[in-house]
C-alpha cells in the first residue's frame, strides 16, 4: 500500500474503504462478510474508512467490527454531519454524540460537513455558531480533522475552500468529471492551498465499469497492458499528486485485492502518453452521447435569478450516461437541498448568461429542455416541502 500525507503529516492510505455499500441480507448488513472484508483491507494496509450518519447501518456495523477486533488505533474513521438537518448547535452536538456512540469511539479522525453545496450553506452554519463548535471539538481532541464533502461546480467550490481553515475536503472526481463538479481546477486549487483532497465516486457509482458504451469497451479490450476499466480509472487518479486518497465502496475480497494492486503499483506521473490517450478515447466515446456541450466552467454564473446553470446541464447530461433516476436524484440534491435553490425553472429568460458562455450555448433553450425532464412532480413537491420547512422551522 502507498500512503500520502494529511495536513498534520499523518499517513493516509491512497485507497480508502467506502462503507456505504456493504452486502445486505434483506435490510441488514451481512456482518460476517463485512467483517471479513474490512479485516482483510486492514491487513493489507488500508487505514481510511469512510461512513456517514445517513448511510443506513454503516456506522453501527463498522463500530462493532473495529471494537471487536481491537483495531481502532490502527485505522482512521471519517464520518459526516448531515448539516442540512442542523437547525441549531444542539442538533449538531446530538448527532455527533450519536455517531460516536454508534462508532464506539470517543473521537473522529476526519469529520465532514456532509454535502456542503455552496458558500450560502456554509454561511448559514456559521450564523448558527458552527465555527465555535468545531473549535471546541478540535481543542478537546474529539475531532482531529475538519472538512466537507462537496457536489457542485468549481465556481461554488473555490469560495468554500477559501471560507475556512479546512483540514481536508472530499470531492466527486474521475476521468469523466475532469471538468465538471469541483473538477481538476478545484482539486488543484485545494492542493495549492495545502488542503488534502479525498476522492469519492472514482467509478461514478460503478458506471465507468458496468455501463460503458460498446466503443469504450472495445478501447479497453484493446489495451496492450490488459487493464480493466476499474484499474484505468484508478490509475488516472493516482497519477495526480493532488489526490490524497481514493474511496472505493468495495464489497468483495476480489474487488479489494484488485484495487489494492492498483493502489500499490501506480505512482504519481506513472501514466504514459499512450495511457492518457487511451483514457481520453474512452472518455470521448462516453461523452459523445451527452446532450449539452457545457464544460462546467461557470462563466455564466451567478445568474441574477439563482439558476445553477452548470449543475442543471450536468444532471441533464447525466441522463444519457447514467439514466434518468440517478440524474434526477442528483438534480434534487444539488438544486433543492441547499441554502438557496437553483432550479432551471427559476430562469426568467433574461439572456445575460448567454453573453458569457465561451461555448456559445443557447442556455435558455437548453435549460427549458432540462427542466422538462428533471423537474418531475416529485421534484416540485420536495421543493415546496423544503421551502415550507425553511419558512416555518
Ligand atoms: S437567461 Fe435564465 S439562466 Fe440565464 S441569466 Fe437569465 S434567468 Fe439566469
Ligand atoms: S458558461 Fe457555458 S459552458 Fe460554462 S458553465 Fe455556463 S453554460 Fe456551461
Amino acid at each position: 500500500m502507498q500512503y500520502r500525507k494529511d495536513k498534520n503529516g499523518e499517513d493516509i492510505s491512497v485507497l480508502g474503504f467506502g462503507c456505504m455499500r456493504f452486502v445486505k441480507n434483506g435490510n441488514k448488513i451481512d456482518m460476517k462478510l463485512a467483517e471479513e472484508q474490512i479485516m482483510h483491507a486492514i491487513e493489507q494496509g488500508i487505514n481510511y474508512y469512510d461512513t456517514a450518519y445517513i448511510y443506513s447501518g454503516s456506522e453501527v456495523a463498522i463500530g462493532e467490527i473495529f471494537e471487536k477486533n481491537h483495531v481502532r488505533e490502527k485505522i482512521k474513521i471519517a464520518t459526516k454531519l448531515p448539516q442540512y438537518l442542523v437547525k441549531n448547535i444542539d442538533t449538531a452536538e446530538k448527532i455527533f454524540r450519536e455517531e460516536c456512540k454508534r462508532l464506539r469511539t470517543d473521537y473522529i479522525d476526519y469529520y465532514l460537513m456532509h454535502m456542503l453545496g455552496d458558500i450560502d450553506n456554509w454561511n448559514k452554519l456559521k450564523a448558527l455558531g458552527i465555527e465555535a463548535w468545531i473549535a471546541e471539538k478540535k481543542a478537546s481532541g474529539k475531532i482531529r480533522n475538519i472538512g466537507f464533502s462537496f457536489h457542485g461546480t468549481t465556481a461554488q467550490f473555490t469560495p468554500l475552500i477559501d471560507a475556512y481553515d479546512w483540514d481536508f475536503c472530499q470531492i466527486q472526481y474521475n476521468y469523466l468529471d475532469e471538468h465538471t463538479q469541483a473538477g481538476r481546477a478545484g482539486l488543484q486549487y485545494a492542493a495549492r492551498k495545502g488542503i488534502p483532497v479525498i476522492i469519492m465516486e472514482p467509478l461514478r457509482g460503478g458506471r465507468l465499469v458496468n455501463q460503458l458504451p460498446g466503443k469504450a469497451k472495445a478501447c479497453i479490450a484493446a489495451d496492450e497492458k490488459g487493464r480493466s476499466a476499474a484499474t484505468l480509472a484508478f490509475q488516472w487518479l493516482y497519477n495526480q499528486p493532488e489526490v490524497t486518497c481514493v474511496l472505493s465502496g468495495m464489497n468483495s475480497i476480489e474487488m479489494i485485492d484488485e484495487n489494492i494492486k492498483t493502489a500499490t503499483e501506480t505512482t504519481v506521473g506513472s501514466l504514459t502518453k499512450a495511457d492518457e490517450a487511451l483514457i481520453g478515447e474512452i472518455r470521448d466515446s462516453i461523452l459523445s452521447d451527452v446532450k449539452v456541450g457545457c464544460t462546467g466552467c461557470g462563466y455564466c454564473q451567478p445568474c441574477p435569478f439563482g439558476v445553477s446553470i452548470p449543475q442543471a446541464f450536468q444532471c441533464y447530461n447525466m441522463i444519457a450516461l447514467e439514466g434518468k433516476g440517478r440524474a434526477r436524484r442528483e438534480y434534487m440534491q444539488t438544486t433543492v437541498l441547499r441554502a438557496n435553490p437553483g432550479s432551471a425553472s427559476q430562469c426568467t429568460k433574461c439572456g445575460k448568461c448567454e453573453q458569457h458562455c465561451p461555448q456559445h450555448l443557447e442556455i435558455r433553450k437548453e435549460l427549458e429542455k432540462a427542466r422538462k425532464v428533471l423537474e418531475t412532480p416529485v421534484y416540485k413537491f420536495v421543493r415546496k416541502a423544503v421551502k415550507w420547512l425553511r419558512l416555518y422551522h
